[in-house]
Formats: C-alpha cells, sequence, structure tokens
C-alpha cells in the first residue's frame, strides 16, 4: 500500500459535534413542553416511531454516549454491562438529562438482557413501557410483535386519553419513510468515490438531527446538506477516484466513541464511506409498506426485519454487508463492539468470517467503552490495520 497521508478532517462551517447539538436542544425541547408538547422518550430503532407521532407526540432518543453518569449507575448496575446502557439509567438516575426529565414516560424494549433488565430499575424512577420484542422473524414472531405495536397504540391512548385513528397512523408512516428516504440518500453519498464528505460529519449529522424536533425541518436540512455535498463533489470529480482506503463501519450503536474510532481513523487517512450501524443504513433500508391494507402488519413488518445481533438468526445482516461492501467499494471492514456486549460479540464471529473469507477483504474488531483510556492503544490499532488494506 502507497503510504497514507494523515490528514484532519475538514468540516463545513455549520457543523455542529453530537454535544454542541444535544446542549442546544436543551432550550428548544424546554420551549416545546412549555407550550404543551407531548413527548416520549426511547432507547431503540425498534420502537414504532409512527405510532408516537401518530399521538401528535415527540420521540426523543434517550440513549446515553457519554461516560460521565456511569460512576452514578455502577451503584446499582453491575460494573460489566454495556457503556450505552450504564449511562442512560445513570442519566435517568442522577437525574441530569433533560430529555429525560421532559419525557412524559419512556418506551423501552426487550432486545438485549441488560438493557430489558435495566428498564426494570428505571421504571422506578419514571412510567417505563416495555415492547416486548420476539428475537425470531418467523410467522408467529410476527403475529406477536403485531400484537405489540397494538399494545404500545394503547398504551399511548390510555396515557393521553386520546384516539389514534388509522388515517394519522398512515400520515405518519408516509413522514417516517420521507425521512428515511432523505436520510438514505445523504447516507448514500458515501458510495461516490473520492467521498463527498468525512463519515464523521456523516454519522454526527444523523445523530444529532434527532435533536431538532420537527421532522420536516430535520429533512429539509439534510437534504440541503446532500445536495451542497453533491454539488461540491460533481466539481472536482474530474481528479479521480481517491487513494485514501474505504471503510465500512458496522456493530454497536459508535456516537460514544465516534471521535476516538471514526475521527481518528479519518485523520490517519482513511474514509469511512459505509455504516452498517443503527444511526446508519441500518433502519433506513427497508419502508414500512404503505400499499399494505393492515397498517399494524405494515408496521410489525418493517421493524422486525430491522437486522440487529439481538435477532436469532441474523444472516440477513451479512447479506446486507456483503452488500454494501461492493456499492460503497469498501477496502476493510471495522467493527466496533461496545464492550459486555454479547450479541453483537458472538455474532462478530460470523462477520470477520464473512469479510475476510467472502469478501477476502481486512477485518478489525475494536472492543471499547466510553472512556479514554484506550484511545492511544486504539490509535495504534488503526494504523496498523490501514497498513494491511491493498490499495
Ligand atoms: S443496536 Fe439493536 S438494540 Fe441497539 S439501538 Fe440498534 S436496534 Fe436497538
Ligand atoms: S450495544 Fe449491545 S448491549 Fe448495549 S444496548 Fe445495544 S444491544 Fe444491548
Amino acid at each position: 500500500m502507497s503510504p497514507i497521508e494523515q490528514t484532519k478532517i475538514r468540516l463545513p462551517a455549520d457543523f455542529e459535534t453530537y454535544g454542541e447539538a444535544r446542549r442546544a436542544g436543551f432550550l428548544r425541547m424546554k420551549q416545546l413542553k412549555e407550550e404543551g408538547a407531548r413527548v416520549v422518550g426511547m432507547f431503540c430503532s425498534f420502537v414504532p416511531t409512527e405510532l408516537i407521532y401518530a399521538a401528535g407526540a415527540l420521540p426523543v432518543g434517550l440513549c446515553a454516549f457519554t461516560d460521565e453518569p456511569i460512576p452514578a449507575a455502577e451503584a446499582n448496575l453491575p460494573r460489566n454491562l454495556c457503556p450505552l446502557i450504564k449511562a442512560s439509567y445513570g442519566f435517568a438516575l442522577t437525574d441530569t438529562c433533560p430529555y429525560f426529565y421532559f419525557s412524559d414516560f419512556v418506551v423501552g424494549e426487550t432486545t438485549c438482557d441488560g438493557k430489558k433488565k435495566m428498564f426494570e430499575l428505571m421504571g422506578e424512577i419514571k412510567d417505563t413501557y416495555v415492547m416486548q420484542l420476539p428475537h425470531s422473524r418467523d410467522p408467529a414472531a410476527l403475529a406477536f410483535w403485531r400484537e405489540q405495536v397494538l399494545a404500545f397504540q394503547r398504551k399511548l391512548e390510555d396515557f393521553y386519553g386520546i384516539t389514534i385513528t388509522e388515517a394519522d397512523i398512515r400520515t405518519a408512516i408516509r413522514r417516517k419513510n420521507r425521512e428515511r428516504d432523505v436520510m438514505r440518500c445523504y447516507l448514500e453519498l458515501g458510495k461516490l468515490d473520492p467521498a463527498p464528505m468525512s463519515g464523521y460529519e456523516m454519522g454526527t449529522r444523523i445523530d444529532a438531527g434527532s435533536f431538532s424536533f420537527d421532522l420536516e425541518q430535520r429533512c429539509d436540512e439534510v437534504e440541503e446538506r446532500t445536495a451542497q455535498a453533491l454539488a461540491q463533489w460533481e466539481a472536482r470529480k474530474d481528479r479521480g477516484p481517491s487513494s485514501r482506503p474505504r471503510l465500512l463501519v458496522t456493530g454497536c450503536p459508535n456516537a460514544g466513541v465516534r471521535e476516538k474510532i471514526i475521527k481518528a481513523v479519518e485523520e490517519l487517512g482513511a474514509d469511512v464511506v459505509a455504516f452498517d450501524t443503527c444511526n446508519g443504513i441500518r433502519e433506513k433500508v427497508e419502508l414500512v409498506d404503505e400499499s399494505n391494507p393492515d397498517v399494524y402488519d405494515a408496521l410489525a413488518r418493517k421493524y422486525l426485519n430491522i437486522n440487529c445481533s439481538v435477532m436469532s438468526p441474523n444472516d440477513s445482516r451479512r447479506t446486507y454487508i456483503g452488500k454494501m461492501i461492493d456499492e460503497y467499494k469498501v477496502d476493510g471492514v471495522i467493527e466496533i463492539v461496545l464492550q459486555s456486549c454479547h450479541t453483537y460479540d458472538v455474532e462478530a464471529f460470523f462477520i470477520r468470517r464473512f469479510v475476510t473469507q467472502e469478501k477476502g477483504l481486512p477485518y478489525l474488531n475494536i472492543e471499547t467503552d466510553y472512556s479514554q483510556a484506550d484511545k492511544g492503544q486504539i490509535n495504534t490499532r488503526l494504523a496498523a490495520f490501514l497498513e494491511t488494506i491493498d490499495k
């Protein structure tokens, strides 16, 4: 491989870090609550947000991506638990997350063991409704999940004293499908070579957008950035493909480790062009079928197909990663596993084998948490990984 040029990531003037966007959203949320907004806190891509919108409420993501509240959480939770679970519970316990504070109730789901048991503790702090997610995709699981979708609708109706009509749900489905299309077009910019923007910006903008609360405005802003990046790329595409290695990032939610892995590897000279993650394309590839006469079946089918490792078996994740490797012209894969995330950690066996043997590409598995203790070691491993890429 030719020597890799180390560079500082170029970011647009209006770029906000995830922390800045989260803080900027606090005031907006306070104002919305003062105006009487309904707010439902949530933790996972499996929750059908269409129902929250159909209830005239705003969904707000409560997954925590910082290690500050973890020591407090460890007073009640085991230390060897995923940092995302500990941090999310820690924010609730210490009452230091305004989004948790302003949520009327929170909706959890039985995805992984640590999270589903944590919700039992969270229920002592705030009304916590838990959707029972089946872990397979057979007809019995689909029928059960459809009932869970209906039960969540009843929870929203009972909590707010409202009736959610089918028309409300269909409107919400159209709005969310548009959002998926907009975000997918934005993420698919990564198929272009050279990469039109850094993966650091791409992922940050998706995560930070969840703090703007106005779905249509969020879509408009991302569409605008997509068009701008595309125009800039068109203007310089004659320079030909980039010599920088093109990487796919897969695994656990990465917002809490984005600086020390994604930003770091891009500063070492690679481009992260594809994300098989919850803040990437995972939830956006499949729309809710608007033509399905049964809206609950349509929602249940869409959400049950999310290829998260809590599903067993989960072969579709490999199929999709393979497709992304080809379409995004990927040179190597980094899998991020948050410490004690057993489902991704075990499934990594299949991902490594698939990437190295079937696709013939280098694969790096990084197990980490939200601390900075392993930052230097990760940097060394990233640099060594890039040396193995044949480009
Ligand atoms: S990785 Fe799985 S459990 Fe975690 S937020 Fe995404 S869908 Fe939910
Ligand atoms: S990263 Fe893994 S352990 Fe943590 S909440 Fe998600 S699925 Fe559970």
